[in-house]
């Protein structure tokens, strides 16, 4: 384990595995989101974790199946991005299906790489959202707390109390036995229960923000055809039929197709628990992913739209493709960055680091590590282990003068 001591290096030494009525963190729903947040936090021995769920039991069929660079390069600091590389269908390439010219109803326009060279170490993916979970349900039985998810257990209500340590009383119930109740008492509870929050009606906050008005059915379906793309990512737009989006699934059989369907009518944080950092810095984390989050949905809406639209000339056609190309990075998930915060200092060092902006995401890149002369890629790491890293970089053509 560490050249001296035998086993998986793994499986953390067990702390305190009791589930207890207080807990310093309540995590509230086991999607990805929830996930994510568990794993992460039981890298931290000593703060304890509790993590509910109303479903029965763990994800079977995923809807978040796409996998992104940047999600990628996240596994790998959790450990398992290997797992998933090995397993899932890689998006290598996309094909533009249009209407041609003379009446043909529909021609292969183009075919272009997916992810362009150095965005990001990792591919593109897909590979079922149930099997990401998990992975990340195997990272948190093997660690310090073999944590587990409380499963059909409902978040009912949400109280504060007059109690300095656990200031939030969580009333929770069995949805299948509602008289079944429990009640936790929690320093923080993190609302990861989706889009129909109840962490979020209990906090009496409203859902900011506006629907599209397009209806898209969803199905993994196995092909007899003689579509020469059907292995890879097609975007097909059609005159006047919509569109489909074609996405080959991982195991070399299903393809998820997306179909336009009719329009719709109008009507219808870690540091602060352990005192290392100020509790405001949690604040700044919906000033830092909000704004993220809106970029996102903006995009979403903009592509979906383009996607959809009839086009009436070759040039309307391929617009969307332009826009698929000029927003690559951003769909990989590698164009993040941060404004100044508590966390991210200004731009007034920035002349030493000039192809780096600061409050941009760190970008990996194949380097050598100086201490032990081990090639590798950078972001390999930095695993989502809850330390802070500080990392130099020598000046270009440095030669290590041992003076
Ligand atoms: C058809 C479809 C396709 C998609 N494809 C992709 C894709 O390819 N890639 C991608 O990245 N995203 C995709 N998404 C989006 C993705 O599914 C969501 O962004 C993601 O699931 C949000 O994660 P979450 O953890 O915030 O919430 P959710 O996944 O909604 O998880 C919330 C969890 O909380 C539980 N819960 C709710 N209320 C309570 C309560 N009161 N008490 C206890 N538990 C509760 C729920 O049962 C659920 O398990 C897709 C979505 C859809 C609908």
């Amino acid at each position: 384990m560490n050249g001296f001591n035998v086993g998986d290096p793994s499986i953390a030494a067990a702390g305190s595995t009791e589930a207890k009525d207080t807990t310093d963190v309540l995590i509230v729903g086991c999607g990805p989101a929830g996930l994510t947040l568990a794993t992460q936090l039981c890298a931290f021995g000593d703060i304890s974790v509790r993590i509910i769920e109303r479903k029965s039991g763990p994800l079977e069929f995923g809807q978040a199946d796409g996998i992104a660079c940047r999600s990628a390069e996240m596994y790998e600091a959790f450990g398992f991005a290997e797992r998933v590389i090995k397993e899932g269908y890689h998006v290598n390439e996309v094909s533009f299906w249009r209407p041609g010219a003379d009446e043909t109803p529909l021609v292969r326009a183009d075919r272009i790489q997916d992810v362009e060279d150095d965005h990001s170490e990792m591919p593109h993916i897909i590979l079922s959202q149930a099997r990401v979970h998990n992975f990340y349900l195997e990272n948190m039985a093997k660690s310090p707390s073999r944590l587990t998810p409380e499963y059909k257990r409902e978040l009912v209500s949400l109280t504060r109390k007059d109690d300095r340590d656990f200031p939030i009383e969580a009333t929770v119930a069995c949805p299948t036995r509602p008289e079944d109740t429990e009640t936790i008492r929690a320093k923080y509870v993190v609302g990861c229960d989706g889009a129909r929050s109840k962490v979020r009606s209990e906090l009496s906050l409203a859902l900011k923000g506006e629907s599209a008005r397009q209806l898209w059915g969803v199905m993994d379906v196995l092909c007899h055809t003689n579509f020469p793309d059907i292995r890879l990512k097609c975007a097909v737009q059609s005159a006047d039929q919509g569109s489909i989006l074609v996405i080959p699934r991982e195991g070399g059989y299903l393809v998820r197709l997306y179909i336009e369907l009719d329009e719709l009518v109008p009507d219808e944080r870690a540091a602060d628990l352990r005192g290392q950092s100020p509790v405001e810095l949690l604040d700044t984390y919906s000033t830092e992913r909000r704004a993220k989050a809106q970029e996102l949905i903006d995009f979403d809406r903009d592509m979906a739209r383009l996607f959809s639209e009839k086009p009436k000339t070759k040039k309307d056609a391929a617009q969307f493709q332009a826009y698929f190309k000029k927003h690559g990075r951003y769909t990989a998930g590698v164009e993040t960055r941060y404004d100044a915060s508590l966390i991210r200092g200004d731009t007034r060092h920035q002349n030493l680091a000039t192809g780096y902006p600061v409050g941009q995401r760190f970008h990996s890149g194949p380097v050598i590590r100086l201490a032990d002369a081990k090639p590798m890629q950078l972001g390999h790491n930095l695993k989502a282990d809850g330390r802070w890293r500080i990392i130099i970089f020598a000046p270009r053509m440095d030669e290590g003068d041992a003076n």
